[in-house]
């Protein structure tokens, strides 16, 4: 079995080729062949320029000794690679590569798999978009590396000490319904106090190292437990527009600076250090934060790793993700969230075009897209806040006597039940092994036989 996850590892095809024909004994094609059939391939970018394309001198520099054991022309080679085997012009695409040496392939969501059937039709050129042999399974995150201490201890009284073994089940999440609300909310409150906590020491150290002066009682203001917290964490690329919730400062002002029903952002990330565009962003986002009026209530948290992640996704109460569609093959840090009882706030897009149904978060926009990107980001900006001022911020404070939201409440077990199972890794590993990995393993078996 050979999975390929993106098309940087597809020159692992080639050496197991080279592995076959010299152990068996037999020719090129027919190792290609018997290679193919246990081979499947992930791939992972929904941007066509995303797909490492290499030109014919490079890869006969490199790989031109690797390409005479093998017994190919050059010619021979690059058509591995090549679209359109006969357009000598063409550059040798990794996924290409993958795509004609791959019994199956997926895309990483629903709609990445729409989106790579379309930018790979190319390759079947007699068949119809929908036919394009690329399917989906989405993915899914490790539960029990993200999930809080306190809410797994939730789960084990209310859903048995074996639950962790029965998480791909539906049907054992229905008992979610039965949890007091009272008694969830404590626990979400106390994981939010801790993320604050958390917040207010890594501030106090990036204070230290900038040489400001900050008191303790002054960092001990920053942030509000009784606060809607809004977490927002991410690589910075450009199409991640992790600044879209600051495109209007004047409307974004009055949610800050609410008198009863205000809200606080928790910003994290890091660009690719060669991509200038995604750090001026987040140079942006991070002056916004260093700003008097709202020192209080946007942080931004320097060094995003899996430690902040693990505090941000456990502790917030709603998580925002606003990428541009359709370039969010899956995006998986929402679904970190959805079994510590944080709701997810975001674009149409990867896994949360499948997961949302009216009721389980909330839905920035309708799934709408444009040519151009300045109009999508203002379209998408207008329903961000369309959502936060009708939908989130007024059910987050709508209370009874005791405090307590059940509204709210009422989503946060939607969601656990709806979508827990179905975005866990043990859920998608299923699906890998039902789907691929043993049709392919049987068909390799009737081939030997
Ligand atoms: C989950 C995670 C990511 C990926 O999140 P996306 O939503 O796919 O962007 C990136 N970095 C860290 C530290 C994570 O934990």
């Amino acid at each position: 079995m050979l999975h390929l996850n993106e098309g940087h590892s597809a020159f692992a095809i080639l050496e197991e080729i080279r592995r076959v024909m010299e152990y068996d004994r037999i020719p090129f094609h027919r190792a290609q062949r018997r290679v193919s059939q246990y081979t499947v391939f992930t791939t992972h970018t929904p941007v066509a320029a995303g797909h490492d394309r290499f030109s014919a001198d490079l890869i006969e520099e490199h790989l031109g000794i690797f390409r005479e054991k093998m017994g190919l022309s050059h010619d021979d080679f690059m058509a591995l690679g090549r679209v359109n085997p006969q357009d000598r012009s063409e550059p040798f695409c990794m996924t290409v590569l993958a795509l004609k040496n791959s019994r199956r392939a997926n895309g990483v969501s629903a709609i990445h798999g729409t989106v790579s059937r379309l930018m790979w039709n190319s390759l079947w050129p007699t068949r119809p978009e929908a036919e394009v042999p690329i399917g989906h399974i989405t993915n899914g995150v490790h539960i029990l590396s993200w999930l809080a201490p306190q809410q797994y201890q939730l789960f084990e009284t209310h859903l048995g000490q074996d639950w962790p073994t029965r998480m791909a089940h539906p049907d054992m999440w229905v008992k979610v319904a039965e949890i007091d609300d009272g008694e969830l909310w404590e626990t979400h409150q106390n994981l939010n106090m801790r993320l604050i906590r958390f917040v207010r020491r890594r501030l106090q150290l990036q204070a230290e190292r900038l040489g400001h002066r900050e008191t303790t009682n002054q960092i001990d203001q920053i942030l509000d437990p009784d606060v809607l917290t809004i977490g927002c964490a991410r690589r910075f690329a450009t199409y991640k527009r992790g600044d879209l919730i600051l495109s209007q400062p004047e409307r974004l002002a009055k949610l800050i600076e609410h008198a009863n029903r205000p809200i606080q952002i928790i910003f994290a990330g890091k660009a690719h250090p060669r991509d200038d565009d995604g750090k001026r962003l987040l140079q942006r986002i991070a002056q916004f934060s260093y700003t008097n009026a709202y020192r209080r209530r946007v942080v931004f948290v320097e060094n995003y790793d899996y430690n902040v992640a693990r505090h941000l996704v456990q502790g917030v109460d709603v998580w925002l993700n606003t990428p541009r569609r359709p370039l969010e093959a899956c995006g998986t840090s929402g679904q970190k969230v959805l079994l510590n009882g944080g709701l997810n706030l975001s674009v149409l897009d990867g896994w949360w075009n499948e997961a949302y149904d009216g009721e389980n978060g909330f839905a920035i926009g309708h799934g709408g897209m444009h040519n151009d990107p300045d109009v999508q980001y203002q379209r998408d900006a207008e329903y961000l806040y369309d959502t936060l001022e009708n939908e989130v911020i007024p059910l987050y404070y709508e209370r009874d006597k005791d405090g307590i939201p059940h509204y709210w409440i009422r989503r946060m077990k939607h969601a656990i039940q709806s979508l827990g199972w179905r975005f866990s890794a043990d859920r998608m590993v299923r699906d890998y092994a039902n789907r691929f990995y043993l049709p392919a393993a049987s068909a390799t078996s009737a081939e030997t036989a």
